[in-house]
């Protein structure tokens, strides 16, 4: 079985120019450079900036290259407690830019630069664990129809089948604009675009220490020292040590993913009518899909909360796998992947400025639209232009006193989650 992602067979591995030598000068240096560094970096690069954005991997190589490839969006907050901690105008923009902007910025970057990433707008079926979950997330998408023009529409259990070929859930909500893509495609077209517009994207070069004095930033990396006007930090869930202010805001959690061997087109239609990205509400949150060609599915999950060896991912990938699918008996993967999302504590992404250094990251498992769409509005902050506002700078990107930047608290989490997960199994109501 394959460790490297099963996105990278088409897309190549992440690869980017890594032979220049560095600048000692630059306007802006961008640290990280995946969805949201290389997005900033070709919006700075157009407005005729010098950008240069390093990346201790390959451009790409962190979660860019490895998620689901979803696309599309929402928050884990509902409106009402997002409304109750901001006030109205900016839990309005919070969900504005979520399930909007950020989709039709993505969409408009695919087409103006004619990124080839195996887009499509397949849609999204959000399955539902306990039945009394049903009648709240009706309620819930009345109330955000009420706000916004969300395409979107609750699909009963008895319905199910017409867009799952699974009884596991119980009945759902269709989101019709969310989409999918392979993304080690859609961050490398992101790269070349940067390249293009004439920013330096250099990998294998970590930034091992960013100082500022009156004038500047000093930024240290194993290839030498650079000076720097601003620095933006575009790491998420790979935020260093040398962060330390912004690391302590954000939990590196692990995601794990699994491809099946091909199935064939025939049955991979039967088990996905529509083709639709599937996620559901149970907190060990599978997420899966049919690979762009519709010979496999590409299956994902929080099978732990830590970074866990590979037999017991397998094992519990296989379970949960079986449990969606019980009619495909046993199955055999051909990849197995992992690589960290970043959450923040509020569950919110966070663009601004800390400590002098700004920031864009938090994205808590749902970036590609949203890492791109912040990554441009953090470097139109760095502009001073005034498109740059969102309603990410108004939320408060929390810190908790017991995370000082080692997250030694998440296998309890882990335990936690799994109590939580045979709770939620005992109130389901069977039949
Ligand atoms: C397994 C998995 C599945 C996911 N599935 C989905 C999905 O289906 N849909 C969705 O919308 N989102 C998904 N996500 C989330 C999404 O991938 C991320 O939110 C998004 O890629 C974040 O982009 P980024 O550019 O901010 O961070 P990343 O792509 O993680 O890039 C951060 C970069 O910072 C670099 N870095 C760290 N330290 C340094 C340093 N000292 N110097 C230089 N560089 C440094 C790292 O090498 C890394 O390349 C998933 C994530 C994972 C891990």
């Amino acid at each position: 079985m394959k460790s490297d992602p099963f996105w990278w067979e088409d897309a190549g591995r992440p690869d980017g120019p890594s032979a220049e030598d560095l600048p000692s000068e630059v306007d802006v240096l961008i640290v990280g450079a995946g969805l949201t560094g290389l997005t900033a970096a070709r919006t700075l690069a157009r407005a005729g900036k010098a950008v240069l954005a390093l990346d201790a991997m390959q451009p790409g190589e962190g979660a860019s290259s490895r998620n689901g490839g979803m696309i599309g969006g929402g928050h884990r907050l509902a409106f009402e407690t997002m409304r109750a901690r901001f006030g109205h105008d900016t839990a309005l923009g919070l969900l504005r830019e979520a399930h909007l902007d950020s989709g039709t910025f993505v969409k408009s970057l695919i087409d103006a630069e004619n990124i080839d990433c195996d887009y499509r707008e397949s849609g999204r079926f959000r399955g539902l664990w306990r039945d009394d979950e049903y009648a709240r997330a009706a309620r819930d998408l009345e109330r955000l129809q009420q706000l916004i023009p969300l395409e979107a529409e609750m699909l009963p259990r008895a319905r199910q089948h017409e867009e799952i070929a699974s009884e596991l859930y119980r009945g759902g909500t269709v989101f019709f604009r969310h989409g999918g893509l392979n993304p080690a495609k859609w961050v490398g077209g992101i790269l070349q675009r940067a390249l293009a517009a004439g920013a330096l994207v250099q990998g294998n070069t970590p930034v091992t220490a960013v100082e500022r004095d009156a004038s500047a930033f000093r930024v240290d990396t194993p290839r030498g020292m650079l000076r720097a006007g601003a620095v933006l930090a575009a790491t998420n869930g790979y935020t260093p040590a040398q962060l330390a202010s912004l690391k302590r805001r954000i939990v590196p959690i692990p995601s794990f993913i699994v491809t099946t061997e091909p199935l064939g087109n025939d049955l991979v239609r039967q088990l996905f009518p529509h083709g639709r990205m599937i996620v559901e509400s149970r907190d060990r949150h599978c997420y899966y899909r049919p690979s762009p060609d519709g010979e496999r599915i590409v299956f994902g999950a929080r099978a732990a909360m830590f970074d866990a060896p590979e037999s017991l991912v397998l094992r519990q990938m296989r379970g949960l796998l079986r449990q969606v699918f019980p009619q495909l008996g046993e199955i055999d993967f051909s990849h197995s992947w992992r690589g960290f999302t970043g959450f923040s504590f509020d569950f919110l992404p966070n663009v601004g400025k800390i400590e002098g250094i700004w920031h864009a990251m938090g994205y808590s498992g749902s970036g590609n639209a949203m890492a791109p769409w912040l990554g441009h509005k953090a470097a139109l902050q760095i502009l001073g232009d005034p498109e740059g506002e969102t309603a990410f700078s108004r939320t408060d990107f929390p810190l908790r006193w017991w995370h000082r930047g080692r997250p030694w608290f998440l296998p309890f989490a882990d335990v936690t989650f799994r109590l939580r997960d045979a709770w939620n199994n005992s109130r389901r109501v069977t039949g």
